[in-house]
Parts: structure tokens; C-alpha cells; sequence
């Protein structure tokens, strides 16, 4: 391996040094007791349920669920009010603002620019190639001594592809910094899982999500697995309360679902390749790229006015057809068979009309 990664030098310094917030609970983790230590109210909640006590910082509950599930150990578990808070939290914790920079991939998933911006990180962006695949020597020769984090989303919304294996490998071995691998798509792929990777690469940190596949998008529940010192760095500037306790006893729950999730997961592949094909015997689609997620990313001779005609269906799709690689392209979530087929019949309907005017 070519890079010398070691987490201390890629941590913003006063990071490394910094107190963490000590919850109340920090110093007791039994659950009988008299709580008279967190200003809570003794007597309940104004709702019927009970929400009067702090939910446990750390999620003990659910890591321990979850670790046999991801083959993975606990302490290599971050949870965060979904993905988008470890994607935050990564930026924060590796990059000074105005200084250090991280490289993305357009076209790829926004949070990672938004992320950036916020923090006055400074963005390079290495584009995918034509097959949206990655520019492995133009993302090495990318990199600078300022850049903290390559992000890499895979398999890549919006263009639905898993990213070649070779490359990610070449750039966990030859870049120093964080390569964050977003598999908030995996459950949708038949290609393994980056988590399997992470006892070999120090540098990798792999994230994952609740809102897709489990259906649990309401909730805000997001993974991110990663080395121990990377996860208690992450667990130290995270917001203590990171996640409520009504979405811990749904996460919960939710985890016994494992079967329920591979049933939604398969009857979703399915209606995608029918989707596919009724997409791709309508004249006005040009082309319906491969997927290996829930989601197609389609090819219109006019995207922006099928939009618009779809929007006054009252049927909502993505607009990409502005995006860098994306031009003339809707991404459209895979709906039920009833959602796609009255997608189909609007798109028909729209057809028939552009040929009588
Ligand atoms: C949907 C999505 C997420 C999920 O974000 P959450 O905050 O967990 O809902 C993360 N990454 C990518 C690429 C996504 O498309």
C-alpha cells in the first residue's frame, strides 16, 4: 500500500483534543433507578406514549442487532440521523474550512458538495467517465496534500451503476485521506458490500441508510461503519441526542424485519426490468440506463416538457436533464405496479398528443 494513512494526521487538530459533551447518563447505563439527573419530567409525557426520558446516545440496543446482521463488530458502528449527519460529521472532523479540500464524482449524490460548501471546504470534482465509471488517474492526480476525503457512491445515484472494485482499490491504496464508499444502495445490488473491506483499509469508511430499502425513510436512521478511532472520533462531535427515541424503538423493531426488507427489496427489482421494458418501448424514451438500484435513469428527446406534463399528472419524477452526464435524463424511483403503470399510461398519453399537435 502506498499511502501512509494514519487517522491522527487527517483529523482537524483541536478535534483530536476535544471534550466531548458528557451526557447525564454517561456515568449509569442501568435502566432501574431513580433518574433525578437529567431535568426530565418524573411524570410522563403529554402523549400517550412515553418520551420523558433522553434516548441512550450510543444506541446500544440497536448496534447490537445490527453488528450480526452486517457481519461487522459493534465499536465499528456509527449511527446517525441518517446518512446525512455521518457525511456531515465526516467533513467537520477532517476539514478546515477554507483550506482542505475533498473530490467528488459528478454526477453523483448533492450532499457531498453541500456538505462541503457549508463548511467552505473546497470542492474538486474529477467527472465519471461517459460509462460512468471512475477516472481513477484523473481522481489520483486530483489529489493534494489538503484533500481529506474521495467520495464515492456506489452503486451511484443518479446513474444507477456499481463502480468497478480495481478502482476503489487503487484509491484506498494510494490516497492518504478518507475514501468514503455510500452503499446507500447496496441491498439493491448483488455485488458484496464494502464493509467486508474495512479490517484491510483503515481509511475506508462505508455508509449505508434505512431510507431505501428498509423503508424506513421517515425515521432518519443512517450507517456509517468505519475504524474504531474514526467512530469514536464521530461519536464525540455528533449532537448527543443524535437520534430520538421513538426512531431507536422503530429502528428496533424494524430490525426484525430482515425478511420483510428482502421481500420489498425483490418485488422491487422485479418492477424495475417491467418498468424498464414499458419505458423502453415508448418512442419518446431514447434510453433506459442499466440499474443496479431502485431507481432507472431514463433518456427523453425532451425531458424538461415530460416534467412538466408529468408534474400536471401529478406524477413526481427527478429532474436530472440539466445534470453534467445526465443531459435529457429523469431518474424515476421504481413506484409499485400501479404507480408505474399509471407513469407508463401519462407517458403514453403525453405521446399520443405530441403526435396529434
Ligand atoms: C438516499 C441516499 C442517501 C440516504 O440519505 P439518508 O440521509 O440516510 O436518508 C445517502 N446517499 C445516497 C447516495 C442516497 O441516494
Amino acid at each position: 500500500m502506498n499511502n501512509s494513512f494514519e487517522l491522527n494526521k487527517i483529523l482537524r487538530p483541536h478535534i483530536l483534543n476535544l471534550a466531548p459533551y458528557s451526557s447525564a447518563r454517561d456515568e449509569y447505563t442501568g435502566h432501574v433507578g431513580i433518574f433525578l439527573d437529567a431535568n426530565e419530567n418524573p411524570y410522563g409525557s403529554v402523549t400517550s406514549e412515553r418520551y420523558n426520558r433522553y434516548p441512550d446516545p450510543y444506541q446500544a440496543n440497536i448496534k447490537k442487532k445490527l453488528a450480526p446482521l452486517k457481519g461487522i463488530g459493534t465499536e465499528h458502528i456509527f449511527l446517525g440521523n441518517g446518512s446525512d449527519e455521518p457525511i456531515d460529521l465526516l467533513v467537520r472532523a477532517t476539514c478546515t474550512p477554507g483550506k482542505d479540500h475533498v473530490i467528488i464524482m459528478p454526477p453523483t449524490y448533492g450532499m457531498y458538495e453541500v456538505s462541503a460548501s457549508i463548511h467552505d471546504v473546497i470542492i474538486d470534482k474529477v467527472s465519471l467517465t461517459a460509462d460512468y465509471q471512475i477516472d481513477v488517474e484523473g481522481v489520483l492526480s486530483a489529489i493534494t496534500e489538503n484533500t481529506k476525503i474521495i467520495w464515492i457512491c456506489t452503486p451511484n445515484n443518479p446513474s444507477g451503476n456499481v463502480m468497478q472494485e480495481s478502482a476503489i482499490e487503487t484509491i484506498l491504496e494510494n490516497f492518504g485521506g478518507l475514501v468514503v464508499v455510500d452503499e446507500a444502495y447496496v441491498d439493491f445490488t448483488d455485488k458484496p458490500s464494502w464493509i467486508h473491506r474495512l479490517d484491510s483499509y483503515p481509511n475506508l469508511v462505508v455508509l449505508q441508510t434505512f431510507s431505501k430499502s428498509w423503508g424506513l425513510a421517515g425515521l432518519r436512521a443512517g450507517m456509517c461503519f468505519a475504524s474504531k478511532d474514526l467512530v469514536k472520533i464521530l461519536n464525540k462531535i455528533k449532537a448527543p441526542y443524535n437520534i430520538s427515541q421513538p426512531a431507536q424503538e422503530a429502528l428496533l423493531s424494524g430490525l426484525d424485519g430482515v425478511e420483510k426488507m428482502k421481500q420489498m427489496v425483490q418485488e422491487i427489482l422485479k418492477e424495475r426490468e417491467v418498468l424498464r421494458t414499458m419505458l423502453e418501448n415508448l418512442s419518446l424514451v431514447n434510453k433506459v440506463f442499466p440499474s443496479d438500484a431502485n431507481f432507472l435513469l431514463v433518456r427523453f428527446d425532451d425531458a424538461r416538457s415530460v416534467m412538466d406534463y408529468l408534474l400536471r399528472e401529478t406524477i413526481i419524477v427527478r429532474d436530472r436533464s440539466r445534470v453534467h452526464l445526465c443531459e435529457g435524463c429523469l431518474r424515476i424511483s421504481v413506484g409499485t405496479d400501479e404507480e408505474n403503470e399509471a407513469l407508463v399510461d401519462a407517458l403514453k398519453k403525453y405521446q399520443q398528443s405530441a403526435v396529434t399537435v
